[in-house]
């Protein structure tokens, strides 16, 4: 930690006053917003002059960068003409507004690829780094062909994981860099007994019986399905077990969270031991700390993850997770020693059996996981690889 402190104030005077705008798509909701919330701030109390921007969209965009955004993920499929057009001509009103507002920072950084196309509309000489969030281990080709021009429009790439970058983009222009959480977030400082159980009141769950919770978008690649199979598994040998899945629907940018919602409800058929959560009114941020906290077992079932931050906020909560093995959570979860990661439903219920039927392994399991997230993913570190990245963008020696 002292050394990623040194690393930070290194870069920090390299950087003194570097006016950077980070733009995105929506200002709450998943975990794009949730580090720009805490990374921006962090940026300005190391010496830039940072901003926040976020890209206001339509339905009609947002139904386009949500299939992009699946598409990317390996989602089979294609995108027509029409809505390519529709996904460019956005983001060209977006450039002329800043133009004409006379916005002019020093480096832009672009997140996901809903802000993708900026990098081409902004006037030549501008420094861009473009930041991808998601799992692009296997992206659709006929998207990739269409993307990969504009990405190479970008002085510098960001990507979660080496595997994720994309084919055909120059290595020395690529960053890897894994996200992190905010420890002093009010959701990931640790709760008390008593607000757990409030919380859990407030919520209809029964504090007297083993809980299983998700926390997660209402989203495809999250396999809500996947988890009530699982927990239907666990019910037959634990009927006194309960499902919490949580994921408000806040994000503009995610308009298929009502769809998915509609049909895990149905899927879910009227149980009454499966409580779905998507009002921002009535679940909040000391909420989910306090369900990733209090509840007997965490999953992240997803078949996609670009990195998955639930997965660090519930282990940095002492609650061993049990994953996907995919993406993000494979670099969190050591299987069998900080969490388990599964490969589908049934493994999945087999193992939230053996956490729910073992609580003593489960609580020693869980201190493991703290440890592994103070040591491997420090906040420090991801501030540092952000001035890292953009200190050479500056540099501007790279361009091709
Ligand atoms: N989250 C939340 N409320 C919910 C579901 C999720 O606040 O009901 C937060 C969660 O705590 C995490 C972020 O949304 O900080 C999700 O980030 P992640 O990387 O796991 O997935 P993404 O949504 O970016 O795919």
């Amino acid at each position: 930690m002292a050394d990623q402190m040194d690393r930070v104030d290194d870069l920090s005077n390299s950087l003194k006053g570097a006016r950077v705008i980070h733009v995105n798509s929506t200002a709450v909701g998943g975990g794009v917003a949730g580090i720009l919330k805490s990374l921006v701030p962090m940026m300005n109390d190391a010496g830039t002059q940072s901003e926040w921007m976020v890209v206001e969209g339509v339905p009609e965009f947002f139904d386009v960068t949500k299939r992009l955004h699946n598409l990317l993920q390996g989602a089979e499929g294609t995108l027509s003409s029409e809505e390519y057009d529709r996904y460019y001509d956005h983001n060209a009103r977006v450039a002329k507004e800043i133009a004409d507002a006379g916005i002019n920072p020093d480096v832009w950084v672009l997140h996901d690829p809903q802000t993708l196309p900026l990098a081409s509309l902004f006037p030549a000489g501008s420094t861009i780094i473009w930041v991808c969030h998601i799992d692009t281990t296997v992206p659709n080709q006929q998207v990739i062909g269409q993307l990969r021009p504009l990405m190479r429009e970008a002085l510098r790439l960001v990507f979660s994981l080496p595997q994720y970058v994309v084919h055909g983009l120059e290595d020395k222009r690529v960053h890897i860099t894994p996200p992190a959480i905010d420890p002093l977030l009010p959701k990931n400082v640790e709760p008390s007994v008593e607000s757990v159980r409030a919380t859990f009141v407030k919520m209809g769950l029964d504090v007297n019986r083993p809980v299983m919770s998700q926390v997660s978008r209402f989203d495809l690649w999250k396999d809500p399905w996947g988890v009530i199979d699982a927990y239907r598994t666990v019910k037959k040998e634990m009927p006194e077990v309960q499902l919490a899945m949580l994921g408000v629907i806040e994000a503009e940018d995610a308009p298929e969270a009502f769809d998915v919602l509609e049909n895990v409800r149905n899927y879910a058929a009227n149980d009454k031991d499966i409580h779905l959560y998507a009002d921002p009114e009535l679940v909040g941020q000391t909420d989910v700390g306090a369900i990733q906290a209090g509840a007997d077992v965490i999953i992240q079932k997803s078949i996609r993850e670009g990195f998955g931050l639930t997965v660090t906020e519930a282990m940095w909560k002492g609650a061993p997770v049990i994953g996907g093995n995919v993406g993000g959570i494979r670099i969190q979860i050591e299987d069998e020693k900080n969490g388990y990661l599964v490969d589908s439903s049934d493994e999945c219920a087999g193992r939230r059996m053996a956490m729910l039927n073992d609580p003593e392994h489960t609580r020693e399991m869980g201190k493991v996981a703290r440890e592994s997230v103070r040591q491997k993913l420090p906040t420090p570190r991801l501030l540092g690889d952000y001035l890292f990245a953009i200190k050479e963008s500056t540099k501007g020696a790279l361009t091709t």
